[in-house]
This record gives structure tokens, sequence and C-alpha cells, in this order.
């Protein structure tokens, strides 16, 4: 039988539990998921610290952590392009086929629902701390931010000195205002 697969797309700055619950929920409801790992080609930017690679990890760890079965998910990394009319049609070619599109992004279910996929809207999880933003600027300022991760994510973030990483990014960008 045809296996139904969803998509994910996010910049996951760094991969949080929100999304790590939202992955969760998503699998309950395809066979299998595809993970897109949005705006690929940044880092080392205070909004976009992390690399494509690094997120990969924090993804696929914090997946193997959760016991989720490898082949029931996709980790794809996913460059944006100029074209945000033709967006849809590039992830397509970067992914499996699939016909479900799980997002909060307003572009993003407009521009699949405009291509004639079906696109759902998950429920936020605790939104006011789960997001990216948030853990962030947790990070900056030496507050909690370890218990909005997975320990996966937590553990690369240590392992590559992510919070040093921030800091100095900090540094740099508002010396360059
Ligand atoms: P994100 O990491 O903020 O969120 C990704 C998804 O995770 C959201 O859609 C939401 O469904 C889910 N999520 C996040 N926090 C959650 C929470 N607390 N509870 C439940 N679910 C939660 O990423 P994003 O900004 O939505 O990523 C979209 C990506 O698509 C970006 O990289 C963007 O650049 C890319 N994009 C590119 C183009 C282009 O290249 N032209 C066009 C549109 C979008």
């Amino acid at each position: 039988m045809q296996k139904v697969r969803g998509i994910l797309i996010g910049r996951m700055q760094p991969v949080h539990n929100g999304h790590m619950q939202v992955i969760s929920k998503i699998l309950n409801e395809v066979d299998e998921i595809i993970i897109g790992i949005g705006s690929a080609q940044l880092s080392h930017e205070l909004k976009d610290p992390f690399t494509a690679g690094e997120r990969i990890v924090m993804i696929s760890q914090a997946l193997a952590e959760a016991d989720v079965d490898p082949s029931r998910y996709y980790i794809i990394p996913m460059q944006d392009i100029n074209f945000n009319a033709i967006w849809a049609s590039h992830v397509k070619m970067l992914t499996p086929p699939f016909s479900i599109v799980y997002s909060g992004n307003p572009l993003v279910k407009q521009l699949f629902s405009e291509e004639g996929y079906e696109v759902r809207q998950p429920p936020l999880y605790d939104r006011l701390h789960l997001s990216g933003t948030e853990v962030r600027k947790r990070i900056l300022t030496d507050d909690d931010w370890q218990k909005l991760v997975p320990k996966a994510t937590a553990d690369v973030i240590s392992e590559i000195n992510g919070v040093e990483r921030i800091k100095n990014l900090s540094v740099k960008e508002i010396s360059d205002l």
C-alpha cells in the first residue's frame, strides 16, 4: 500500500521541545515524515546561529533519544531561494513525494495550498516558551534554556561551544550596527 507522507519544514534554530511534540503528533497521522531543515545556507548569525549540519545532528539524536523508528523519517536540508512563487516546487524536487504539509507559518501554508497540497496547522505547544527566539534569548542571558530543548540539542550546543558562539555573535552584530 502507498505510504502517506507529511512534511514539516522549520529553521530549527535550535531544535526545541515544540518541534519534538509536533513531530510526534504528525507521526500519529502519517506513515512517514519529511523534516526539512529550512534556511540551510544560514549560520553564524544571531537569528540563525547553527549550521544545517549541526541542526541535522540535533534532530536526529533527539529522535533517537525519543525512540522514533528511523525508517519513519527523512531529514533534508533546504536552502532558501529568491522566488517564493516556485519554492514549493523547489521543496518537491528535494524530497520524497508527500501529500500533507504541516505548518504554522502563514507564508509556507499559502505557498503550498496554492500548489494544491493539503495543509494542516498543528497545535502550538507552549509557544510563549517553546520557540527558537526564546531559546536563543535565554542562551544569551544565561537563563535556563536547557529545559526548553531535548537533551540531544543541549549536548550538541555544548559540544560545538554554541553558547559562546551566540554570545560572540551578539557582540559582533552590535558592533556592526
Ligand atoms: P520554525 O522552526 O519557527 O517552525 C517550524 C514549524 O515548527 C512551524 O511551522 C510550527 O508548525 C512548528 N512549531 C514551532 N514551534 C512550535 C511549538 N511551540 N509548538 C508546536 N509546533 C511548533 O521555522 P519556520 O520559520 O516556520 O520555517 C520555515 C522555513 O521555510 C524557513 O527556513 C524559511 O526561510 C523557509 N521558506 C523559504 C522560502 C523561500 O526560500 N522562498 C519561502 C517560504 C519559507
